[in-house]
């Protein structure tokens, strides 16, 4: 099975991506996170990109197109894949469908204030990469993370406002993506505001009618 995940950063794809891999044992694709490994590992691609990411801008098409190409057709992938945070323009969108089918594109749907609310109060690990939220799941120990006892970060793109860019990208370039994989006939819209295992169960019951 191979899925798109649709939404802006904050909408609860991390969480969705996880509980849909272990149903389906899928593998979990984060364009985001491939992105902020280079970064993190300072490649050439982390240089180029580290400045407008930290802004909050996409990163550009070919590039991105390129990663893709490379991830997708790895072993590892062959049993499916859930791909979260891509295609996030038209352009991607089009020529992914060139080299990829996939079977389904899930849109998880917040509303702009809930998502600014959700992303600004997030600590991200350091090291492992766990997620954390000072309302709804903080860590035991302020600033430390439960899992492996590194530090908690902000990350650069979870400031408000680098967050409220973010949004107005997602309108102005993804809305696109959305109403083409709704012209394709392969768009199942999920509100993302629910309890997490409900509208796990919502996409759940949908994808048990693709297998
Ligand atoms: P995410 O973790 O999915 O929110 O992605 C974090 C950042 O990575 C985004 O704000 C973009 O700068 C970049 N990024 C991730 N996926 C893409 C993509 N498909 N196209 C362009 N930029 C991307």
């Amino acid at each position: 099975m191979k899925l798109v995940l649709l939404g802006v950063s904050g909408a609860g794809k991390g969480t969705q991506s996880k509980n849909i891999i272990k149903r389906y044992n899928l593998g979990h694709i984060s364009t985001g996170d491939i992105l902020r490994r280079h970064i993190r590992d300072g490649t050439a691609i982390g240089l180029k990109i580290q400045d407008g990411m930290d802004a909050g801008q996409l990163v550009d098409d070919e590039l991105m197109i390129d990663i893709v190409k490379d991830v997708v057709t790895r072993p590892e992938f062959e049993n499916g894949y859930i791909l979260d945070g891509f295609p996030r323009t038209l352009a991607q969108a089009q020529i992914f469908d060139e080299f990829e089918r996939i079977d389904l594109a899930v849109y998880v749907q917040v509303d702009d204030k809930v998502v600014i609310e959700r992303l600004t109060g997030r600590w991200v690990c350091d090291c492992c990469a766990q997620m954390y939220h000072i309302n709804s799941f903080p860590p035991k120990a302020p600033g430390i993370c439960d899992e492996c006892g590194c530090r908690l970060i902000q990350r650069e793109d979870d400031k408000a406002e680098t967050v409220k860019d973010r949004l107005r990208i997602f309108h102005e370039l993804t809305d696109s993506v959305i109403s083409y994989y709704k012209e394709l006939g392969v768009l199942f819209t999920v509100s993302g505001e629910g309890d997490a295992d409900t509208i796990t169960n919502t996409i759940i019951q949908k994808l048990d009618t693709l297998v």
